[in-house]
């Protein structure tokens, strides 16, 4: 049996091998490093595959975020409701930019933000929403959607653990998660569904003002060369990243329909456990698998974590201290917050090895440790 991984993306390397090395190869003999053809080639396709009007790549998904948030033009002290469980990034940008981050419930089925936690949030300096589409399930789009337009709020999708999840609207509407908001944001980090050979990113708009700011707060608050308009930063996909992402994106979809493969074969094995609950899909969401979260009950969940770890099986909590409990966000007073849907979770998850590469015999194998473990 080959060796399990959380996200095995040397063999994943392995498979497109030939054509990876020579689209690298020709970037570095083309020379183009930065904004070279295969970063405009890749955003056009990229922008194609996610149906958004326009896509401003740039150097990795919490640049992304920081840049979609000061595109809105907010002021230090205007609120920003987001959820507790997912990861820093998301609410750190927050802070980073003297904004507040305002800290609510998850669903506790689908691990996303709580619609009706967010309307109890919502005060006269509330500005906008971040919802995650936390480990590769969609977030109640159409509620949050919602709830933006009676209050006048932004909305910035964290979509750096969905990229390729589809959401369908109750009147049949399908939009790729990341394009629903007004803005949309994704990380290539190498784990990520679509992941690179480094670090990179991209934010998605179909609002033609804010891809004007979004583009030019990534490149230095320029309007033209030399001209500086507004205070950005420098966030850049450089070309060998976008053309190794142009090549893996093709097989994207094919990539995600593995991953949802891998999460039938647990779902089966863990079917109806009294101990066991398995990821819920709403039928709304095209789940795309970043991550296979389970909750227990009544398990040692560190136990079993050093069980699998015993036999060559790795897992992670994904995660385990919730925003609100962060030291960094003392300043906030979140710690106190009544929380108890997240703090369950956090207490509760645990993520098994998904990606592209899993094969019967792993998950075989994985099953029966986890059972052998919880059944004992
Ligand atoms: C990975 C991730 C990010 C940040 O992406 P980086 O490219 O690592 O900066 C942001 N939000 C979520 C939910 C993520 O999983």
């Amino acid at each position: 049996m080959r060796v399990i991984q959380m996200v095995d993306t040397k063999t994943q390397y392995q498979k497109i091998k030939q054509e990876v090395d020579s689209a690298v190869i020709e970037v570095m003999e083309s020379s183009a490093f930065i904004n070279g053809k295969a970063v405009k080639d890749f955003t056009v396709n990229l922008n194609k595959y996610i149906g958004s009007n326009y896509t401003i790549p740039c150097a990795n998904g919490t640049d992304a975020i920081q840049i979609a948030l000061m595109a809105l033009g907010l002021k230090p002290g205007d609120e920003v409701i987001t959820p507790s469980f997912t990861y820093i990034a998301t609410t750190e940008v927050i802070a980073l930019l003297n904004l507040t981050p305002v800290f609510v419930e998850v669903d506790p089925a689908t691990f996303c933000i709580d619609p009706a936690a967010i309307e109890k949030a919502i005060s006269p300096k509330t500005k906008a929403i971040v919802p995650v589409h936390l480990y590769g399930h969609a977030a109640a789009m159409e509620a949050i959607m919602a709830i933006a337009e009676k209050h006048n709020l932004y909305v910035i999708e964290d979509n750096a653990q969905a990229i390729g999840c589809e959401y369908t609207f109750s009147d049949g509407t399908k939009k790729k998660t990341g394009t629903i908001g007004h803005i949309g944001t994704t990380s290539f980090y190498p784990s990520k569904n679509l992941g690179g050979f480094g670090d990179g990113g991209a934010i998605f708009t179909s609002d033609e003002k804010l891809a004007t700011r979004l583009l030019m707060i990534a490149n230095h608050g320029q309007s033209k060369q030399y001209y500086h308009d507004v205070v950005g930063c420098n966030s850049r996909l450089d070309s060998i990243q976008a053309a190794v992402l142009d090549i893996k994106l093709k097989h994207l979809d094919e990539y995600n329909a593995r991953r949802r493969k891998a999460a039938d074969y647990y779902d089966n094995a863990f079917a109806n456990h009294p101990n066991i609950k398995t990821p819920f899909r709403a039928v709304n969401s095209f789940h795309v698998f970043h991550q296979y979260t389970l909750q227990l009950t009544g398990v040692d969940r560190n136990g079993l974590k050093d069980f699998l770890a015993s036999n060559n099986i790795p897992s992670m909590i994904y995660y385990p201290v919730p925003g609100h409990k962060q030291k960094m966000f003392e300043q906030f007073n979140t710690a106190s917050l009544n929380m108890p849907v997240t703090d369950m979770l956090t207490e509760k998850v645990i993520s098994l090895p998904i990606h592209s590469e899993l094969d019967e015999e792993q998950l075989q194998f994985i099953t029966s440790k986890v059972l052998e473990f919880v059944n004992k």
